[in-house]
């Protein structure tokens, strides 16, 4: 009974009654603000993701009900608005945002840095918004100390030479400039944990928790970063901004040349 008359609401209404429902105080969407009690369930419960604790990835509550914004697309806009203060440094910005988050990159967009470059491989059966180009994170269609930001959230997971794409990123990246690169990464692995061999989707999803991750990351991604030739900078500010609806797992790899 309840089905039939879940399905006979229009989705617009149900959303309306969705926002009544969680309407709270205890978090604050900061692309939508949105106010609410909780936060809405996000991500797939894969087993080996939870045997390895991977921190932004598996199932987790961290979606706004609103707008959709996930708990990692919200660290990135704090950590860029709150700490970089983004917004205030002025328009003459070079940023490349790779595989660009939908709020995230209206936002960046919609200020009109010298120049906002969005870049996703493209693959078949998948839609991407007139800003987007078609980039290859292995070959970057821009000269050397290009960009003051690089953007690359939970990008390298898919790629087999990691190190490659990361010589790549900092290639473009100015001196003085930073790199905001995030992955999914394994609390109690010391080892990134990868296996060539595995290729089809399911096994991928089973040993990677994704039908097209390469890998999972231990706590040695820094060292990865670093053999690229980046100096980096593991920090973590979610507790700061914890009505953000923040994942308090998640640290931030900021990486500069
Ligand atoms: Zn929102």
């Amino acid at each position: 009974m309840i089905d039939k008359i879940k399905k006979i609401i229009p989705n617009r209404l149900k959303k309306q009654i969705r926002l009544m429902l969680h309407k709270g105080d205890k978090y604050i969407c900061p692309f939508c603000n949105y106010s609410s009690r909780d936060l809405s369930i996000i991500g797939i419960d894969i087993p080996i993701l939870i045997e390895k604790q991977v921190v932004g990835g598996g199932k987790r509550f961290g979606g706004c009900y609103n707008c959709d914004a996930t708990d990692r697309e919200r660290l990135i806009y704090i950590y860029l608005t709150e700490k970089v203060k983004i917004f205030n440094a002025g328009k003459n910005q070079c940023i490349l945002h790779i595989a660009p988050e939908k709020n995230l990159s209206r936002l960046l967009l919609d200020f009109c840095f010298n120049k906002y470059v969005c870049g996703d491989l493209f693959t078949e059966g998948y839609q991407y918004p007139a800003h987007v180009q078609n980039i290859n994170v292995l070959n970057i269609p821009y000269g050397d100390n290009t960009f003051d930001l690089i953007i690359c959230n939970h990008v390298l997971e898919h790629i087999p030479t990691d190190l490659e794409a990361m010589k790549e990123l900092q290639r473009v990246l100015k001196i003085g400039g930073q790199a905001v690169l995030q992955v999914p990464i394994s609390k109690n692995s010391a080892q990134t944990f990868e296996d060539f061999s595995v290729t089809e989707p399911k096994q991928r999803e089973i040993v990677f928790g994704q039908f097209d991750h390469v890998r999972i990351y231990g706590q040695d991604y820094v060292n990865r970063l670093e053999e690229s030739g980046f100096k980096v900078r593991r920090i973590n500010i979610s507790n700061e901004y914890m009505k953000y609806g923040l994942n308090i797992d998640e640290d931030i790899f900021i990486c500069e040349k």
